[in-house]
């Protein structure tokens, strides 16, 4: 990122989505793990995980907020990189009636749909399986000896990102779920996108955390390393007008905790702006006010752990995900927190990046009989609390 020294000796950057100057940082969070959602086969591995630094600036111009001190090359999606989150019941129920309304919606029945970013190809598969449809899906972290049995007909990988090479691929819809917060150059990537679209009649459904949840609703785990950008409706209804799309919706789902926006390719250079965007002069008031919100909250679970040691009671965190990782090395609980629960099979039995706990599976749980767990996620306590009663036990849980 560029920065310029103010006179004053602070510095002002550029912001990466409308490319203005003079950019304040308004939080540090120096030393955090750079990757979250990479396993570790080993404690001494886990230990010793590479580290990097979160200083976070606010483009007052566009509401955007971004990573200054992010540096790419500390970056390396391999296929060892796991953030699936179709175990959860919950979200799976989230990324079925989406797939639904988007086939419903664009009536995707007999169509072609591109997935950038796929992952383990799990949303693709519902958007082809609930339409007839046939998809392709780009992601260079793709493994094909992921999948569980054989590749349904009309399903392809493509194990590449998604750029005008790939221009001949026709898409009547193009979704990207949860990858835009990881791309250093979002411009450059959505000016991609639009030069590999032309002008097909194609839908783009586009999703990522929504960073005023993380500032309105304290959401202070979800500030991560392996994220350069954080995005408000205002910056990414701004990152797609600006690359040529007309931005028909811009909406927050999953209890405010993402932020969608749905466009299609514009006739002129920029797109036109159909949907509302958020209040800047409130995210201005977030902003200032998030770094000692931050602390409050990071306090009062350093009391909260401190209490639960004391009474001699055994905690364990449930969700290996960022938010967990991010909650251990924030309050650094080795000593209070012995192991994390996560339902997804491919994380147990592997360690924390920078903390070190072992993860396990919930059946664990029967002989090491925890008082406390901390859910990650208050969208998951119901589900949580159904697990551990399925299991005999009836610990205390509270969310973060
Ligand atoms: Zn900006």
């Amino acid at each position: 990122m560029t920065a310029n020294k103010h006179t004053d000796g602070s510095e002002a950057h550029r912001c990466p989505v409308c490319g203005t100057s003079g950019a304040g940082v308004f939080f540090e969070a120096l030393q955090v793990p750079v990757h979250c959602n990479v396993l570790w086969p080993t404690q001494a591995e886990a230990l010793a995980a590479p580290r990097g630094d979160i200083r976070l600036a606010f483009c007052e111009a566009c509401g955007h907020i971004f990573n200054v001190a992010f540096d790419p090359s500390l970056m390396t999606y391999t296929q060892q990189y796991e953030n699936s989150l179709h175990f959860s019941p919950r979200f799976q129920q989230f990324a079925e009636s989406l797939a639904a309304r988007l086939v419903e919606r664009y009536n995707l029945h007999g169509k072609d749909i591109i997935e950038i970013g796929c992952g383990k190809g799990d949303f693709l598969r519902l958007l082809c399986e609930l339409g007839g449809n046939r998809g392709v899906g780009f992601d260079p972290s793709y493994d094909p000896a992921l999948m569980d049995g054989d590749l349904p007909d009309g399903l392809t990988f493509v194990q590449d990102f998604y750029s005008p090479h790939y221009a001949d691929y026709k898409a009547d819809l193009i979704c990207c779920r949860h990858v835009l917060e990881h791309i250093e150059q979002p411009t450059a990537f959505i000016a991609n996108v639009r030069r590999a679209v032309g002008m097909q009649d194609a839908a783009l459904y586009f999703e990522v955390p929504n960073v005023l949840y993380t500032l309105r609703d304290r959401g202070i785990w979800d500030v991560i390393y392996e994220h350069p950008s954080y995005y408000s409706a205002a910056s990414l209804g701004a990152l797609f007008t600006a690359s040529g799309f007309d931005v028909h919706s811009l909406e927050e789902t999953y209890q405010g905790q993402f932020l969608s926006v749905e466009a299609t390719p514009a006739a002129a250079a920029v797109g036109r702006q159909h949907a509302a965007t958020s209040d800047r002069q409130a995210m201005r008031r977030l902003v200032s006010s998030f770094a000692e919100s931050y602390r409050t909250k990071v306090s009062a679970w350093q009391r909260t752990l401190a209490n639960i040691t004391t009474a001699g009671q055994r905690a364990v965190i449930w969700g290996a995900g960022s938010k967990g990782v991010t909650f251990l090395n924030t309050l650094r609980a080795q000593d209070s927190i012995g192991f994390v629960v996560d339902i997804n099979p491919r994380k147990q039995g592997q360690y924390v990046a920078g903390t070190g706990q072992e993860i396990v599976p919930p059946e664990f749980l029967q002989e090491y009989r925890p008082d406390v767990v901390i859910v990650m996620n208050p969208i998951y306590m119901q589900e949580i609390q159904q697990m551990t009663a399925d299991l005999g036990l009836m610990p205390t849980l509270i969310h973060v």
